[in-house]
């Protein structure tokens, strides 16, 4: 039995550093943009030194800086380069060993799973402290309950595990699976709850709330909707609000690198958590973009010590953004765009993120799934599961509604199917583009 001691608090070590890593990041997002890049630069060289001394790969490919050329001339890491390198992409120092370093490996819902090195005793605290600012920035009160629906084992916690701070009282954690229910499965079980958090996926939320919308029954209220793994929409940020009276509170991260962006506190768009990770939006000449242009992201995760990411190309799009007047003087992303393969590629062969909502098709009939394959630039077969055979009037007014939202030339092709094979992906992409797959592997 511990002795209780009520002042002061006495900390156990592990929790004691994360609450000093995580007073330097929140002294870090105050400092001014100049003073926040001379600490980056400064770790950014640690790494660089790093990596060159224990990897093959990255001594050839880093070895342009030593010559003066500038970080922007390196060329992107490609998820290609991560496969084909093998061991020589790994930078295991003598310290570094099968006990302190993991392996984990992408789901795979990219087309391309990757698997990446971390070095624990860097990446486990740095991970947590993140976690605990985004705590803080949301104002979020840990002392009560959250539920969780993701890709995970069905569960009642007795707290929140890994996404808790380890101090004072913490309130309970209910995890249902995302996959093995229905949302009205869903639905059903979730009005009955007391949690005042929810964190999902937007498109699960979307189906959640429009449910809700129908349920004249309840009147649901969350303090905050937190979301991961798929892009946030306006329609999602509106429809949460007007169902549950919430606000969705979005957090952008990666199986490879883990937190990339968090959701400003006062507003929609992200501060990029630049004390981890520095996030360039760059052009096609690999150029940052100017502020309210869009471009490819490229991730440097300043800890990846065991198997370092240096302009990793994740495949994700986003809009740069103004310098934020909410105090955190992090880098602002104004959109995520969201993954190349989610585009379509249109006639005049520009991309278009596919625009697509539930809601349109709930319009027409009660679709529980749905997903757009493109085969050629001008050919989209768009796959739907429905609990019922859908009439020709159904399947035509489907095709003309695609035609709407998407692009009027493109030619669509509706097909009901008795389930959608996504693979084993935790992300469901609701548009997957064989020309691109084909290119890329
Ligand atoms: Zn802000």
């Amino acid at each position: 039995m511990p002795i209780d001691v009520v002042f002061p608090q006495i900390y156990d070590p592990k929790t004691a550093q994360l609450l000093l890593i995580q007073q330097q990041f929140a002294k870090f997002e105050r400092l001014s943009p100049r003073e926040q890049s001379t600490l980056v630069s400064k770790q950014l060289s640690r790494l660089v030194q790093h990596a060159s001394k224990y990897s093959s790969f990255w001594r050839d490919r880093l070895d342009c800086l030593k010559n003066g050329a500038p970080f922007h001339d390196l060329p992107p890491l490609t998820r290609a380069d991560i496969q084909q390198q093998g061991d020589s992409i790994k930078a295991y120092s003598p310290e570094m060993n099968s006990r302190n370093c993991k392996l984990f490996s992408t789901s795979g819902s990219t087309g391309m799973p990757v698997s990446v090195d971390r070095y624990l005793p860097v990446y486990n605290p740095v991970y947590k402290a993140l976690g605990i600012r985004e705590m803080h920035w949301h104002k979020r009160d840990q002392s009560r309950d959250i539920i969780v629906i993701k890709d995970a084992p069905d569960s009642d916690q007795a707290d929140w595990g890994t996404a808790g701070m380890p101090i004072g009282s913490i309130g309970k954690m209910y995890v249902r699976n995302l996959l093995n229910y229905s949302p009205e499965d869903l639905w059903e079980w979730l009005k009955n709850q007391e949690a005042p958090y929810l964190a999902t996926t937007p498109s699960m939320v979307m189906r959640l709330a429009m449910l809700a919308s129908k349920d004249h029954s309840h009147s649901k209220r969350f303090e905050q909707v937190i979301t991961f793994s798929e892009v946030v929409t306006p329609e999602c940020r509106a429809k949460v609000r007007e169902a549950f009276d919430a606000r969705v509170v979005d957090r952008y991260s990666c199986e490879e690198l883990g937190w990339i962006a968090l959701q400003c506190p006062v507003h929609d768009h992200y501060h990029a958590l630049s004390a981890s990770t520095i996030v360039e939006i760059v052009d096609e000449n690999l150029r940052q973009v100017k502020p309210g242009e869009s471009g490819k992201i490229l991730l440097t995760s300043l800890h990846s010590y065991a198997m370092p990411l240096i302009r990793y190309d994740i495949g994700d799009y986003a809009v740069a953004g103004e310098q934020c007047d909410c105090g955190i003087q992090l880098p602002v992303i104004s959109k995520i765009l969201g993954r190349e393969r989610s585009f379509l590629r249109l006639p005049d062969g520009s991309l278009r993120l596919a625009g697509l909502v539930g809601e349109y098709w709930l319009e027409i009939a009660p679709v529980d799934e749905y997903r757009l394959v493109q085969y050629a630039d001008d050919e989209v077969e768009a796959f739907v599961v429905c609990r019922r055979k859908l009439t020709e009037t159904e399947l035509v007014a489907m095709k003309k509604m695609l035609g709407q939202v998407l692009h009027p030339k493109l030619e669509i092709v509706v097909t009901q199917v008795q389930s959608i094979d996504w693979g084993n992906g935790r992300k469901k992409i609701d548009v997957i583009r064989l020309d691109y797959l084909r290119q890329k592997s």
